[in-house]
């Protein structure tokens, strides 16, 4: 299967000079939408000023996407087909592009035509004019989807993630949006979590605005996900509201619970213990099963904090990743090297 993409068609591209704009666009099974969408992007991005390439992402399509992609690609210096050799899921597909991109800026959108190619230029614009924004976030005001299948769980998801996270936007399923690429360097997908993007950048340190854009309904193609997304999302969000608070520290976080449990099941001990020295039989109270259950689990959660303590050691220092992300300024500041 791997066969299928010629490592060479990589080996030009990456010679040549990067382009202002990566635009990363991931697709599954979306081949009635293909010829519309490149030159659409085509199109709009002619006319902007920005050098730009687009790096199409198969997701394992079944339709014929990728061998339309290479035939277009033929003939099209800035489109870079990206063949995946099953289907990964959005997330993945995304970090394929994002793993692959050149440019100062880096776009993403869906290949539905839902999001409209003409509003590409306008983000940029906006990232171009404005140095204390890092990230743009589309905002489908008028939302051309289902009122209760869709807009309806997406408006509650919205409010709940935006609480939770602390990072306030309309619309966190836009899949239209512009980033500063220092902002994606720092961002790794994994599972489902392309729908928190906005979160997973404000973490790294993004400064995000939101901006209305155009949208449409899908004309051709199918939705690719129905309401069973509804559970997966709100595991999400627990996983997400963890790692943005506790990922440094997770000791306060299951020490924290742990001690919670711990500590009233040791007054109760304590009290159990007085009575005892009373002369009472407390063999048979209910409230000694429940105070050495209590220190038992708090005693667990406070081994576990500890666990997770090592591992962020290692995430950090193993991997080579920073507790901390520094501004680029003006006057320079340098680590000291080694
Ligand atoms: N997609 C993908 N892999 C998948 C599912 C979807 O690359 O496993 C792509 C899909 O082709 C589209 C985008 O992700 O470009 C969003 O999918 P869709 O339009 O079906 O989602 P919706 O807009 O209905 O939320
Ligand atoms: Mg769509």
């Amino acid at each position: 299967m791997d066969s299928a993409v010629p490592a060479t068609l990589e080996l030009p591209l990456a010679a040549s000079a990067a382009p202002d704009v990566s635009i990363v666009i991931p697709m599954f099974n979306e081949v009635e939408n293909l010829p519309d969408l490149v030159a659409r992007v085509g199109d709009a991005m002619a006319t902007s000023g920005f050098g730009f390439e687009l790096i199409a992402v198969d997701d394992g399509s079944t339709d014929g996407t990728p061998e339309l992609l290479e035939t277009l690609a033929r003939d099209r210096a800035w489109l870079r087909p990206v063949i995946l050799t099953r289907n990964y899921g959005q997330s993945s597909a995304l970090q394929a592009g994002f793993d692959r991109v050149r440019g100062r800026y880096v776009v993403t959108l869906d290949a539905d035509l839902q999001n409209d190619p003409l509003d590409i230029p306008l983000l940029l614009q906006r990232l171009e004019t404005d140095p204390t924004i890092d990230m743009v976030s589309g905002w489908r005001r008028e939302r051309q989807d289902a009122a209760i299948s869709r807009r309806l769980p997406s408006l509650i998801a919205n409010r709940l993630i935006s609480r939770a996270t602390r990072v306030n936007l309309h619309d966190y399923g836009c899949a239209l949006k512009a980033y500063r690429r220092h902002i994606i360097d720092r961002i790794r997908l994994y599972g489902e979590l392309h729908r928190f993007i906005p979160s997973l950048a404000r973490d790294a340190g993004a400064r995000i605005a939101e901006m209305p854009v155009r949208h449409h309904a899908r004309t051709r193609g199918q939705s690719k996900y129905g309401i069973d997304r509804t559970f997966r999302v709100i595991l999400d969000l627990v996983l997400i509201v963890f790692f943005m608070r506790y990922r440094q520290r997770p000791l306060h976080a299951f020490g924290g619970l742990g001690l919670w449990l711990a500590t009233p099941g040791v007054l109760m001990l304590a009290y159990l213990t007085i009575v005892k020295l009373g002369g009472e039989d407390i063999g048979g109270r209910p409230l000694l099963i429940a105070a050495v259950m209590l220190i038992l689990i708090g005693a667990q959660l406070i081994v576990a904090g500890l666990i997770g303590e090592m591992l962020t050691r290692i995430y950090h220092e193993g991997q080579g990743r920073p507790q901390y992300h520094v501004r680029a300024s003006a006057t320079g500041d340098t680590p000291r090297a080694g």
